[in-house]
């Protein structure tokens, strides 16, 4: 198709390649096409096909980062298509819309696209060279790691920084500076990174959230989160700035 490009609609592109109706065209990467099916609630894990079959979270790790966004990217519309078979206002059965990712009620015309929850994730540091990481009461291994917390409506994401940080743990934060971005589909998040500089306030924990936080220097860290999670790409970040050059 070269030179007339267009994206092929789920229907389109399954008449062509010969998929079932109801699986979802994820996209292409390079020459392979990815496609999302669900399989039945009864189906026998294949253990001699070649075939991997696992869930994401086991996955996480031995897939490529590439492979497991995708593969993210499968769940959650899948979910998603699962979730929203009925329509929110008037409770018809919803339809697929052919060219965009959205089900939409024939009857009244309400549309709903994939969920996404945005949030914000934040080291925050101050001059004396130490950051700031936290324990999560959910964690069953004495790890710490930056402050993480949904977006409200109505907020920017930096006012979301101050009124985590400021929950979370009792202190103000200035100077915040965005610092990257991942896709978490548990169950849908949008990760968005961010470095922040302490200004006034001890450390108070909730309690509810965060069990514990303190002030780390480089050289004393804590467990702290496995590679490939931004959390850790913000510590790594923040240690290549901190640590002198040897
Ligand atoms: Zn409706």
């Amino acid at each position: 198709m070269e030179g007339t490009g267009r994206a092929l609609g789920d229907e389109e592109a399954g008449a062509l390649l010969g998929r079932e109706p109801g699986d979802l065209v994820l996209g292409r990467l390079g020459e392979v096409h990815y496609w999302a099916s669900r399989l039945p609630d009864d189906h026998d894990e294949p253990d001699a096909s070649p075939q991997q079959v696992g869930d994401l979270r086991s996955l996480h790790g031995l897939l490529s980062d590439e492979e497991w966004n995708i593969a993210g990217r499968a769940t959650q519309l899948l979910e998603w298509q699962r979730d929203h078979q009925f329509c929110g206002r008037c409770g018809r059965p919803n339809e697929a819309m052919p060219d965009t990712r959205a089900m939409r009620c024939p009857h009244d015309g309400t549309m709903v696209f994939p969920r996404l929850s945005p949030a914000v994730i934040v080291l925050i540091e101050r001059a004396d060279g130490r950051c700031l990481l936290g324990r999560n009461r959910g964690w069953d291994i004495p790890m710490y790691s930056t402050l993480a917390g949904f977006v409200e409506p109505g907020e920017s994401l930096e006012d979301t920084v101050h009124r985590e940080v400021f929950e979370e743990v009792g202190v103000r934060v200035d100077n915040i500076r965005y610092f990257g971005s991942q896709p978490w589909p548990f169950p849908n998040s949008l990760m968005l990174g961010f470095v922040a500089e302490w200004t006034e306030g001890e450390i108070k924990v909730d309690g509810e959230e965060v069990i514990d936080a303190q002030w780390f220097s480089p050289n004393d860290l804590p467990m702290i989160p496995p590679r490939l999670s931004i959390a850790r790409q913000l510590i790594d970040d923040w240690l290549d700035r901190v640590r002198p050059i040897s």
